[in-house]
């Protein structure tokens, strides 16, 4: 294991740029090397002239462990979080199609650690989509009904003697959210290279870490454009309960970074609107899938893109952009969803 601690690194980029703006007493974030960054921005040139607004993506699908997705650039500070405490297992959960689950397994092979998950059959089970990936490598898989909460397997995986550490749903705690800082900062660097300039970043949210990284990134590195998440598990019931809970994780971030900010529900643009229940494929879902496939060659997921994506449709047809605006819809991954949700999306 002392070997593989050694390849824990603090993050250049972000001490670079925090200290360039001269925010002091930045605690050093340790980060291990697990995607391919910077991810690439493009335009989407057929998409822009069919949908009459300057499209961008940002290509997180891409980031390179397990068929890519937003979990990796979260499990580069959870798991180097994880080797510092030395853990000898990853333990999570989520539903059974769950990407976070699917690349903390990759992560942990890659580490030579063990991984337990805790999976909720929200649809039949079988070993397809991202379950077929779990079981490749080499995951301990456990149904909802063996432990009522993630904390409680990983305290069985302790009873049995191994060193659990523990991630919460969609790795979203404020470790994990320091992720899309290092994201948020990146973008801007690579702002920099293109002609348009980006007003909007769309993307889809759901346990919060994503946009809460980006929101805080964009503070620390100047950014003023709107970042609006796309909410796909809430809807509007409990808004105010669900609003607070991003500016709480906002104010767990910059305290892991060491870093005094102000945040208020302001700051957090979330459209509930469009949540018609967790991995429900309705129309908007499926023509947005097989609308960027088929426009750019470009593959959505069901469940979270596919929902961000039509959001993000539904919202220029409303008129919310004008001809100015540079919208940058943000790739989240999870394509490898798709082959379990085969009957919804296609005949
Ligand atoms: C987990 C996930 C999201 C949501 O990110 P949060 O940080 O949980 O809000 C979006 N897209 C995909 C593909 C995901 O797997």
């Amino acid at each position: 294991m002392q070997a593989i601690r050694a390849v824990v690194i603090t993050d250049p980029l972000l001490e670079q740029l925090i200290y360039t703006k001269g925010v002091m007493h930045l605690r050093k974030q340790k980060r291990i090397d697990l995607a391919f960054l910077p991810t690439s921005v493009h335009a989407l040139p057929r998409l822009s002239e069919a949908l009459g607004c300057n499209l961008w993506i940002k290509r997180d699908d891409q980031t390179g462990l397990a068929l890519g997705g937003n979990k990796t650039r979260k499990l580069e500070y959870l798991v180097a979080d994880a080797l510092v405490q030395g853990a000898d297992t990853l333990v999570t959960g989520g539903m059974i199609q769950s990407n976070h689950c699917r690349q903390t397994a990759a992560a942990a092979a890659r580490y030579g650690l063990r991984c337990a998950l805790l999976l909720h059959a929200d649809r039949p089970v079988h070993n397809d989509g991202n379950v077929l990936l779990d079981k490749l490598f080499g995951a301990d898989i456990w149904w909802a009904d063996s432990f009522a909460t993630i904390g409680q397997l990983g305290e069985h995986v302790r009873n049995n003697g191994h060193k659990p550490y523990v991630i919460p749903y969609g790795g979203s705690n404020a470790v994990g959210a320091l992720g899309y800082v290092n994201a948020m900062l990146e973008f801007v660097e690579q702002q920099k290279n293109i002609a348009q300039k980006i007003t909007h970043i769309i993307i889809p949210s759901c346990s919060r870490g994503t946009q809460v990284g980006l929101v805080v990134g964009a503070k620390i590195a100047g950014f003023t454009g709107s970042i609006i998440g796309i909410s796909i598990d809430y809807d509007k019931t409990h808004k105010e309960k669900y609003d607070q809970e991003y500016v709480d994780l906002a104010y767990q971030v910059a305290e892991q970074l060491g870093v005094t900010m102000t945040f208020t529900q302001d700051d957090f643009d979330i459209r509930y609107e469009y949540a018609i229940g967790y991995g429900i494929v309705g129309e908007l879902e499926k023509h947005a899938v097989q609308f960027m496939a088929q426009q750019e060659g470009i593959l959505l997921d069901p469940v979270y893109t596919g929902r961000a994506f039509g959001a993000l449709q539904s919202m220029i047809h409303k008129g919310e952009f004008t001809r100015n605006d540079g919208v940058l819809f943000w790739h989240t991954g999870g394509a490898s969803a798709l082959f379990a949700y085969a009957k919804e999306l296609v005949k």
